[in-house]
């Protein structure tokens, strides 16, 4: 119902209300508070006290100056007390014998006397009164708010079908949403609050596993020659591990069925997941079909671009990112467009307007988390129906992963490639800085190379340059006459970073000192030493990322962390190299919006569930959608229409 439909609201509320985003009946219903006070009875001897009692006496105003005015009546709160309150003069029509009232003050024995600072209508009751407090904007407050919902006279559907409601003793929509706004005591509310919470997780659940379910019928079919897959593979410099292999196949199965793949690819850093992508890459040119390759920086995007080359030298493949000139920005948009570039690979430029494909047929992210959603799915548009592979290094806690990841399909790549050590890694404290020269200077000795990682300063480019300097100094004045130190950071041009790299991926730099530029998929062999300044900047999870720069080859590497805070948090790192145990500490350390980037706080607008503290709740709601889902009881149609709206997006 419109806003100015419902009795009682005018155009001037009707307004005030639309500030806060509520539109409709429905939306003021869901306005919910966004916490409570409780008021509790008190005993006359407390300091200040909260009584409640009946008006045994009609109300009397004197009036002061400047405009104040002092009201006074009797009240009878089980023995009769006088009862002052200042400059509420304008209620004493209302204070009259036999009102109910609630009020807040001081208890003067002597005189037998409450002062007031507050009244309301009203009694306690037997319990305690608990008074919903809800966000408002000049022109409302949160009592005026709460009487308007109350205002609202509108059956409202219940999302939970009616078996689950008697399963878990769920009260009724309408009881709920009467009680959230005015509580009757603390254990109704905390049920009602947890049956729309409930509703909330069962529809976004109901909603995942349609999304999931409708990709079975509507992918490409491809034919592609398995032995030339399997020749690919057999002459890949390295044997594909099991994990390798099993991801390889789900991926085969789902490009050359009628599935259309929606599929991340997850798998601890240096577990070996571009290869994967680049045979998902192969497989979708053997079935005619062109492939885009998204990463996350311009320097990931160069490195799988000349992988990718030197791999399949029989492919057409083009380099697309945001710094290129606009000639040759051009070439690659005219291959695109009439076939000639089998794959291209690149930054986000790679879902800009101007880029249309002749048949895009795959299409891949690295580092998924750090793509918003939104670019996601424009470059999921630029194709008729494109397959998507998502790839993510930061490992998600299984749980967390079918719930959050509900609509795809997951791979994982657990084992990493054989003939790696474990990365030893280390905290220290800037004061022990001779320990951690010690160790990089045996291990320059041994012409192995070193990563030395300054923080980047986000809210400030300037400080974190000057971090990067420090470091160089430092650097300089240890090692600067034997070894080769340069540094990387995001000013470069990237032409200068690309120099950079290429002079440390030859060993003609020994020491590269960097801000997190490099945080992502960079991959030098040779470097077996990572030393983090100001390690307590990190989460764990990036922590972890970055230690994946290290422990490439054979060679034992090491990790080690400089920080004199947060060492509690840090030490977790030193004990584990599981990604999946540190994206969970992480997950339980920092809530999950690091995690799932934009995924969380864009796709899941949830007023009340919370994904982390009702895990529980989220776990059940899956189990039961999706056995909702497959009943197709006819008695719930009104339920299942709610997922026709998602027919028209994706
Ligand atoms: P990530 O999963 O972090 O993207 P990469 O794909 O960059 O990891 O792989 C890390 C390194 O391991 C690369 O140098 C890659 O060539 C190598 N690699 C990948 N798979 C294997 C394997 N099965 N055996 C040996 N080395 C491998
Ligand atoms: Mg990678």
């Amino acid at each position: 119902m419109e806003l100015e439909n419902i009795k009682g609201i005018g155009p001037k509320t009707a307004n005030i209300l639309r500030r806060l985003g509520i539109n409709n009946s429905y939306d003021l219903l869901t306005y919910y508070p966004f916490r409570y006070v409780i008021i509790k009875r008190t005993d006359l001897n407390d300091e200040k006290v909260i009584l409640d009692g009946v008006v045994e006496s009609n109300a009397v105003v004197t009036y002061l100056r400047n405009h104040k005015d002092k009201m006074q009546f009797r009240l009878n709160i089980g023995k009769l007390v006088d009862v002052v309150i200042f400059n509420r003069g304008f209620l004493k029509n209302k204070i009259v014998v036999g009102t109910k009232l609630i009020i807040f003050g001081k208890y003067d024995k002597k005189k037998n006397i409450i002062v007031c600072s507050d009244i309301k209508f009203g009694l306690l009751g037997s319990e305690t009164k608990i008074e919903p407090v809800y966000h408002v904007t000049t022109g409302i407050n949160s009592n005026q708010l709460n009487n308007i919902i109350n205002m609202v006279d509108e059956d409202i559907i219940d999302y939970v079908p009616s078996y689950l409601n008697d399963k878990y003793e769920l009260p009724s929509k309408d009881f709920c949403i009467k009680e959230i706004h005015n509580p009757h005591n603390e254990i109704m509310l905390k049920k009602a609050i947890n049956k729309l919470k409930y509703e909330e997780l069962f529809l976004f659940m109901l909603k995942m596993n349609y999304l999931k379910s409708k990709k079975v019928q509507d992918g490409l079919i491809r034919n592609v020659d398995k032995n030339k897959v399997l020749d690919f593979i057999d002459n890949l410099p390295f044997k594909l591990t099991l994990d390798q292999i099993k991801s390889v196949d789900e991926i085969y199965d789902d490009l050359t069925s009628n599935k259309r793949m929606n599929r991340l690819l997850q798998g601890d850093v240096g577990s070996g997941k571009t290869i994967v992508s680049f045979i998902a890459l192969y497989i979708n040119y053997l079935g005619g079909y062109q492939g885009a390759l998204m990463a996350p920086t311009e320097i990931l995007a160069r490195q799988h671009y000349n992988n990718l080359v030197k791999l399949l030298p029989n492919l057409k493949v083009g380099l697309l990112t945001g710094k290129l000139k606009a000639k040759e920005k051009r070439e690659i948009y005219g291959g695109l467009l009439d076939g000639s570039i089998d794959v291209v690979i690149g930054t986000h430029a790679l879902i800009s307007e101007e880029v249309k494909y002749k048949n895009l047929g795959l299409v891949i992210t690295d580092e998924q988390h750090r793509f918003g959603v939104n670019q996601r799915s424009n470059l999921k548009n630029k194709g008729i129906m494109p397959d998507v592979l998502y790839m993510s290094a930061t490992p998600i806690p299984r749980t967390y992963a079918i719930t959050l990841f509900g609509d795809m399909d997951i791979s994982s790549i657990k084992t990493k490639p054989t003939g790696r050590k474990e990365i030893i890694s280390y905290l220290k404290k800037e004061s022990e800085i001779k320990d951690v020269l010690t160790k990089m200077y045996e291990e320059l000795k041994a012409n192995h190379q070193v990563y030395v990682i300054a923080p980047l300063i986000e809210e400030s480019e300037k400080i974190s340059l000057e971090n990067v300097k420090k470091l160089q100094d430092k650097m300089n004045l240890a090692f600067g006459k034997l070894y080769t130190i340069d540094v990387m950071h995001g000013k470069l041009s990237n032409k200068e970073k690309e120099d950079v790299m290429k002079r440390f991926k030859n060993n003609e730099v020994q020491i590269l000192i960097s801000t997190t530029v490099i945080e992502v998929g960079v991959d030098v062999p040779n470097a077996t030493v990572m030393v983090v300044f100001d390690s307590y900047r990190f989460g764990l999870s990036a922590l972890h990322q970055l230690r994946g720069r290290v422990g490439r080859n054979d060679l034992q590497s090491y990790f080690i962390m400089i920080s004199d805070k947060e060492a509690e948090r840090l030490k977790i790192l030193t004990k584990t190299n599981d990604g999946f145990e540190i994206s969970e500490a992480d997950f339980k350390l920092r809530g999950s919006g690091d995690l799932f980037g934009t995924r969380q706080s864009g796709d899941m607008q949830f007023k009340l569930a919370n994904l982390k503290r009702d895990f529980k709740m989220v776990v059940k709601a899956k189990e039961d959608s999706l056995e909702f889902m497959n009943k197709k009881d006819p008695k719930y149609q009104y339920i299942y229409d709610v997922l026709k709206q998602l027919d028209s997006l994706d």
